[in-house]
């Protein structure tokens, strides 16, 4: 169908302060963030997120998250903090994540781009060249450019030496450019040596940059998946009040001391060097 507005030109002329200006027609607005929207890799059980349909109760910590997705909505692109939503699994986190994305998409057109953590490395890891001793541009190129980048379920890999360097590469890069990064973790932030804590999951070095170049949104609640389908937010309100105290799970093993030790002794060694070397070797 032909559009009336620009007759398929693509250009329409509006008047600013009496001056005909040109600019792009909605027409073509409409086809580009439809395809911003196709390339975000959002997947298909969260492409109907929004915040609007995410239900919320009486939990502070929870309301103050929506809040701050909301206001980094209505600012982007003026935002000089991303966020760190941690909690433990099934309360949301990626829901909200999901929404802000395709909100700060469908508002702005801008290129967004939702990967979890694993897929991105796993991504990474089958682009890697053991002749060339480098991984793909074509893989890290849009995660570091995106000028919205969801990284879901940080924490989850292993960490290795590989995983360190791909992800502080991958941080780094956007924090120098000033690209807001929205991440979720089911690793508690918690300061003291906890072997289950995000710090001693991503690294000393990650962390600390998280620090700097994000705002950390800690909130409780149950798990949305246990839930009927049709909860409300009192059942949501119920729910979470019957739970226990969410537990940290204990873990055998190195003490956690003895970790977070060996992981600051090797951050005291040289900055970043990333060959995109070793990644098959996991
Ligand atoms: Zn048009």
């Amino acid at each position: 169908m032909t559009c009336s507005t620009c007759n398929d030109s693509g250009w329409k002329t509006i008047q600013v302060n009496d001056i005909a200006r040109v600019i792009r027609c909605d027409c073509r607005r409409e086809v580009l963030i439809e395809q911003r929207l196709q390339e975000a890799r959002i997947p298909p059980r969260y492409r109907r997120c929004d915040l609007d349909n995410f239900i919320v109760y009486d939990n502070e910590q929870l309301l103050r998250t929506i809040d701050r997705a909301r206001k980094f909505i209505d600012k982007f692109p003026v935002v000089s903090k991303g966020m760190v939503l941690i909690g433990p699994p099934g309360i949301g986190k990626t829901h909200i994540a999901v929404s802000v994305l395709r909100s700060v998409i469908l508002s702005t057109g801008a290129r967004g781009l939702y990967y979890d953590t694993r897929g991105l490395l796993r991504d990474i890891r089958s682009t890697y060249n053991p002749v060339l001793n480098t991984a793909e541009m074509d893989v890290l190129r849009p995660v570091m450019e995106a000028e919205l980048l969801v990284l879901d379920d940080l924490g989850a890999e292993r960490l290795t030496d590989w995983v360190e360097e791909t992800m502080s590469l991958i941080v780094n890069t956007r924090y120098n450019e000033r690209r807001p990064t929205i991440f979720t973790s089911n690793y508690e932030d918690i300061p003291e040596g906890e072997p289950q804590s995000l710090l001693v999951r991503v690294g000393f070095r990650l962390h600390s940059r998280l620090r700097e170049m994000c705002e950390f949104l800690e909130y409780d609640g149950p798990d949305y998946r246990n839930l009927p389908p049709n909860a409300d937010a009192e059942d949501l309100y119920k729910s979470w009040k019957a739970q226990p105290r969410r537990k940290l799970p204990v873990k055998s093993g190195e003490p956690a001391r003895a970790q977070l030790r060996n992981l600051t002794r090797k951050h005291e060694k040289a900055d970043l060097k990333w060959t995109g070397g070793r990644g098959g070797s996991e």
